[in-house]
């Protein structure tokens, strides 16, 4: 299997080169050249197929056969060990919790899957690899669990100063070892503006091997795609239709879903729910695409002005043309599969109440933004089952959570034993030029 840059299909590069690589220099994203349909027979033997056969089958679909089927299923069985329920709340309202995993949120998935991917092809390299990302929120804390330790990788994480809770930072500064946390005086946009910046230093990059670990890296796509089957498996692939709503921000989740679509999966809607970073659904009702800087808000991992998959998104429906324009039908063409809803701050607040009241059910306020899309959507469409992607455990926003039920909520202990540990941070002002330099000085050869 090769990739493409959604900038230029013609420039193709190998998994290798797309995994460690991980933005093409034309700025685009890479994709698989192709994503066909899985054969009936993986659909007829669904019901029966483990987690972990799920991502072996769907991941060999999508690499072709370049790994052996022992490496890959080491690969797949080291990363998926933590498992994807789904919880029912009423007839037609489902919640898949993806916050098994170490650091309590979904890019646990993505995280241990890349780490381990990188691992397989890193064997036997000469010098260190150094891991560039920037996060919101949770990207950091998985990439620091799933990255730890590992033998010849380094990784480097940026975030936003005082724009991440008190747990996510401790998350990603009380490992130490190959993890080191850089805390940026400015917003997740200039910490992402920073990563892509060095990505395209060539200078930088002929004295370091720099990789990515952000949605931006097509291998944490690849294990996001596993979880829409198993949910699909678990309700029964039989019965009403399955929409799939997705609380959103870079839109890695929802392109994995389309992905998974595109590999046969019947769902029969996506709903986009944001919060008041309302690029897509705004672009879905108008047909503009009108980034903007990011807004703070409660449910901030998705405090996302400019998401950075919506190339990707774009590209699947076949109408990015290689000269970075959106062609004019592509958001009526989404619209069909995709609907977007977005809400403000006070009405997640009383989303997260009246899950708890209705259903007996704590939902963090990520979720809750998804909880409200779905009840929006499922208004006109009563008929088809919904299922709301929980991305985090509701105690990774202790605080905010708590003040909103009024009560304390249960913290799972591997959360509980952080708030112990000592905070290791770089502080930085939000300019590229001085992480260049600590970037050479720290690991330059
Ligand atoms: C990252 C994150 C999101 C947004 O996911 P994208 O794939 O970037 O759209 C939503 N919720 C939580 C808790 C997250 O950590």
């Amino acid at each position: 299997m090769q990739f493409y840059s959604t900038n230029d299909v013609t420039h193709r590069v190998s998994v290798e080169e797309a995994i460690f690589r991980g933005l093409p220099a034309d700025k685009g994203l890479y994709m698989p050249e192709r994503i066909d349909p899985l054969p009936a027979s993986f659909f007829r033997e669904l019901p029966e197929l483990s987690f972990t056969e799920i991502g072996f089958r769907v991941t060999r679909q999508l690499l072709g056969d370049e790994i052996n089927d022992t490496d890959l299923r080491t690969i797949v069985e080291g990363a998926i060990n933590f498992p994807a329920p789904v919880v029912q709340l009423d007839e037609q309202k489902y919640v898949l919790e993806l916050f098994h995993g170490p650091s309590l949120a979904f890019k646990d998935f993505g995280a241990r899957f890349m780490s381990r991917l990188m691992g397989y092809y890193n064997r036997g390299k000469e010098h260190e690899l150094i891991i560039l990302v920037a996060t919101s929120g949770d990207t950091g804390g998985a990439v620091a669990a799933g990255f730890y330790d590992t033998p010849g990788i380094q990784v480097v994480i940026l975030y936003p100063s005082g724009k991440v809770s008190a747990l996510q930072e401790k998350q990603l500064t009380t490992l130490g070892k190959n993890i080191h946390a850089l805390e940026i005086d400015g917003t997740f946009d200039d910490c992402q503006a920073i990563v892509k910046q060095a990505f395209l230093d060539a200078p930088l990059r002929e004295r370091l091997r720099l990789s990515s670990a952000n949605s931006i890296n097509i291998s944490r796509l690849i294990p996001q795609t596993f979880y829409y089957f198993e949910a699909v498996k678990q309700l029964g692939i039989a019965g009403d239709p399955i929409a799939f709503c997705v609380p959103s921000g870079n839109f890695g989740n929802l392109t994995a879903g389309l992905i998974a679509r595109q590999l046969g999966l019947p769902i029969h809607h996506f709903i986009a729910a944001t919060n008041q970073n309302d690029v897509v659904p705004r672009f879905l009702t108008s047909g503009t695409y009108d980034v903007k800087p990011s807004i703070p808000t409660l449910s901030n991992a998705m405090d996302v002005g400019a998401p950075s998959n919506f190339a990707r998104m774009v590209n699947l429906f076949g109408h990015l043309d290689g000269k970075q324009t959106i062609a004019a039908n592509t958001h009526t063409d989404l619209q069909d599969i995709l609907s977007g809803y977005s809400f403000d701050d006070q009405t997640t607040e009383s989303a997260v109440r009246e899950v708890e009241q209705q259903y007996g059910y704590t939902i963090d306020p990520h979720g809750a933004v998804g909880y409200l899309a779905l009840d929006a959507w499922q208004n006109t469409h009563p008929a088809t089952r919904g299922v709301i992607l929980e991305t985090a455990h509701p105690s990774k926003f202790k605080p905010d959570v708590e003040r909103i039920l009024g009560h304390p909520i249960h913290v799972p202990q591997r959360l509980a034993e952080l708030a112990d540990k000592e905070k290791v941070a770089h502080p930085f002002a939000a300019s590229y030029l001085p992480i260049k330099e600590w970037l050479l000085a720290t690991f330059g050869v």
